[in-house]
């Protein structure tokens, strides 16, 4: 275990180049629960860090960023979402824009009941996709990055990414969550287009795995 501080930790990844690197599965700092944010950093540093995480999410290109994947073990996550979608796909989906925003010490729960399976990726799994059954819509509760209280129902795409980012300061990667049978390469663009359609069902019965029964 290292003694190394978060501050000097946060001081030495502002020292590199401006789109940090990203950590890959199998570095074990995506498998611990993080520290929650208790003021470790000073206002200052904590400002830079968000603007690099913010930086090295649209470098990827990605919608969520978890201070783990850049290797820090802190309660900490940036979301932005254009949703420069087709309309079918945004219908299905519920992919409506997510201004940028930051949880600190976020936890969702359940709101509704209802799940929806769709294909999600990481930033830290390259090069594949799998379907995740998620809640529909959640009860989020965190801080913002000026450590006032957030409390509020999300639900579409949104809630998938609180879902997805939440679950990496707790340790869990997407394919905890996925449906095995899913999994696909998104090496190349054929790769890709394959499972483009709106909604999993066609790789659902191609692939032999099933969707949600409310779905
Ligand atoms: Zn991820």
């Amino acid at each position: 275990m290292s003694m190394t501080s978060l501050t000097d930790q946060v001081e030495a990844l502002l020292t590199g180049p401006p789109v940090l690197p990203i950590v890959a599965a199998g570095d074990p700092v995506l498998r611990r629960p993080a520290e929650p944010f208790d003021g470790q950093l000073c206002d200052a540093l904590l400002v830079r860090l968000i603007e690099a995480m913010r930086a090295t999410m649209h470098a990827a290109p990605g919608v969520g960023l978890a201070a783990p994947q850049i290797g820090l073990p802190l309660r900490l996550a940036v979301l932005e979402d254009a949703a420069t979608v087709p309309e079918e796909v945004r219908a299905a989906r519920g992919r409506v824009p997510l201004p940028f925003r930051v949880l600190v010490n976020p936890a969702y729960e359940e709101a509704g009941g209802r799940q929806v399976a769709f294909y999600e990726g990481c930033l830290s799994v390259p090069g594949y996709q799998a379907v995740v059954a998620r809640h529909e819509r959640v009860r989020l509760r965190a801080l913002d990055e000026r450590g006032r209280p957030v409390d509020e129902e999300i639900g579409g795409w949104p809630a998938r990414i609180v879902q997805h980012e939440t679950d990496h300061l707790n340790g869990t990667l997407y394919l905890d969550r996925a449906e095995p049978r899913s999994l696909s390469s998104t090496l190349t663009q054929a790769a890709v287009e394959r499972w483009a359609q709106p909604t999993p069902h066609l790789a659902a019965r191609e692939l032999g795995f099933e969707l949600p029964a409310s779905d």
